[in-house]
């Protein structure tokens, strides 16, 4: 089954009104790649300004609650990006896992969370250097999977991004083969919900994807998108990844 690229914008703590600008210099040239789908996750603070920029296009949280609503200072519910016009939200990133102490169990209760307002969930897995250094990623991460992922998995609105920590923001990537072994065995990890499933859930890379090496992570058979962080915060470093994509 074809599965179709997504590359994914994660904008982290930057961008103010001005950087609206950016993300429509994004999705006009998205426009131009329909194979792909791309879709940018700023703050909070500029979702509803960059829906309405984007002209239909994805634009998603960076985080949410587990519950609907509630006293919880700070936090944003599912359904209130759902309301704002957000259609995805990452879940699990390793800067909440790590920063904010986040649970598997956490990181399960906030998709279930997100799938129950509608949203899509990009879930995100990986692990630390000296895990990797140990030779223990594959079951690490498979730890992970086995403890985040929900019970029902539409795979329409559920996709998985490996993010080796080490790789995040440093300029490192793992080799190919790795890559290529990760993704591998989280396809069969995921065989628990059904071969169909398996086979359609979207696994994104991320860590230090950019424009020169985008077609080579993208390349590779279980890499179905990217998760992009600094290089997705201007179009001209993000649309060559993009583009990357496009021409798999
Ligand atoms: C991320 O944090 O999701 C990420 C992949 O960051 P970067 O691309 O900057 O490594």
């Amino acid at each position: 089954m074809a599965r179709r690229k997504y590359v994914v914008g994660n904008w982290k703590m930057n961008g103010v009104s001005a950087s609206i600008a950016e993300a429509q210099a994004i999705f006009a040239a998205a426009d131009g790649h329909p194979a792909v789908e791309v879709a940018i996750c700023p703050p909070f603070t500029l979702i509803g300004a960059m829906v309405a920029a984007a002209r239909g296009a994805p634009v998603g949280g960076q985080d949410c609650h587990s519950a609907a609503s509630g006293a919880f200072t700070g936090s944003i519910a599912a359904p209130m990006l759902a309301d704002i016009g957000a259609s995805l939200v990452i879940v699990g990133h390793s800067e909440r896992r790590e920063g904010f102490g986040e649970s598997d169990a956490d990181v399960r209760a906030k998709a279930e969370a997100a799938l129950a307002a509608g949203l899509s969930v990009i879930l995100c897995v990986g692990e630390p250097r000296e895990v990797r250094e140990s030779g223990g990623a594959i079951e690490f991460v498979l730890t992970q999977v086995a403890g985040s992922v929900p019970a029902n998995v539409d795979p329409a609105r559920f996709a998985i991004a490996y993010e080796p920590i080490w790789a995040i923001g440093t300029g490192l990537v793992p080799t190919i083969d790795d890559v290529a072994a990760m993704h591998g065995a989280i396809r069969r990890a995921l065989s628990s919900y059904g071969a169909e499933t398996a086979q359609a859930v979207r696994i994104l890379y991320g860590g230090s994807v950019n424009g020169e090496n985008a077609a080579e992570l993208l390349g590779v058979g279980d890499v179905d998108g990217a998760l992009v962080g600094g290089a997705s915060l201007t179009a001209a470093k993000f649309v060559p990844i993009v583009e990357a994509a496009a021409g798999l």
